[in-house]
């Protein structure tokens, strides 16, 4: 039986139920690429319905002031992704809604993986799109790298290629590769229980105990400590955005350091607040007038 037949047999039983596996609207299919990355996708599909009912459209979206899209992504995280997909959705609404990969590679803020994300799912262009979960399993699967590195991009997109024109199901073999990679080809993975481990010559090695994990793959801790404050930074930076996002009337400077911190000192600290309130500003997240931050 061939790969694909397999894995879309697979997919077919123990897929996931995500909503933006219903539609082909692309912009849909790129609200959800953009949200789910660097979040997880239960958290997704929360926010990716309540953002369609507040931007349903391009046209919508694109209406949409930097303080309302800010306001109508948090929780998200990364919130400079908002303003990306706002002006995203500007140019769709000037240009037209791109028809190739090429063209949406074009856009400002769209990246390869992105362009071949939404030209598979949106558009049933024969596409690969490789993050670092595609780039896991097929490495897995069709190059027998337990551990594959980003340079083995070419020749995964090459083989995977090959593995798509097995199928017209594009959209749905790649979405497979997700859910494998999130059930079972996970980072440590579970060949045991993998219904792909009768094919799958980097499994034999896992079963069979031959396969070291590599340092960079063990866990590290989440933050360093530095001058007694975690880095990287984003979580203060993100309570200094709620506490803007949260009042029209501006957020003083005076005081702020404690409200984002309680351990604040003003002496020692001061620097680390400004370095934090300067890339919030340069990122055209908020801006200060007069002493107090706003929503850009
Ligand atoms: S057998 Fe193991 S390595 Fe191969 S696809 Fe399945 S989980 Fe991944």
């Amino acid at each position: 039986m061939k790969l694909s037949t397999r894995l879309l047999r697979w997919y077919d039983k123990e897929g996931r139920d995500l909503p933006w596996r219903k539609t082909r609207d692309p912009y849909r299919i790129l609200v959800s690429e953009m949200m789910l990355q660097q979040t997880q996708v239960d958290r997704v599909k929360i926010f990716y319905r309540a953002w369609l009912k507040r931007f349903p459209t391009w046209k919508s979206l694109a209406r949409g002031s930097n303080a309302q899209v800010i306001r109508a992504w948090a929780g998200l995280g990364y919130n400079r992704r908002a303003l990306a997909l706002r002006d995203i959705a500007r140019e769709v609404v000037h240009l037209g809604v791109p028809k190739t990969e090429e063209e949406w590679r074009k856009l400002k803020g769209i990246g390869a993986y992105t362009a071949a994300a939404v030209s598979i799912f949106a558009q049933n262009k024969k596409t690969l799109p490789v993050d670092t979960n595609v780039r896991r399993v097929l490495g897995r699967l069709l190059l027998d790298k337990p551990y594959p590195q980003s340079s083995v991009y070419l020749p995964l997109r090459a083989k995977g290629s090959i593995l798509l024109g097995e199928t017209n199901r594009h959209a749905d073999l790649v979405q497979a590769l997700f859910d494998l990679a999130s059930s079972h080809c996970t980072k440590i993975p579970d060949c045991a229980a993998c219904p792909l481990r009768s094919v799958c010559p980097a499994g034999a090695k896992f079963l069979a105990g031959r396969v070291k994990t590599p340092r960079r793959m063990m866990p590290k801790p989440r933050e360093r400590i530095r001058q007694g404050k975690k880095y990287p930074d984003r979580i203060y930076r993100g309570r200094i955005l709620r506490l803007v996002r949260e009042t029209s009337r501006g957020v003083r400077l005076e005081g702020l350091g404690k409200r984002v911190d309680p351990a604040f000192e003003a002496e020692r600290d001061t620097q680390w607040l400004l370095d934090m309130i300067y890339r919030l500003e340069r990122d055209e997240l908020v801006i200060m007038k007069h002493h107090k931050l706003y929503l850009s």
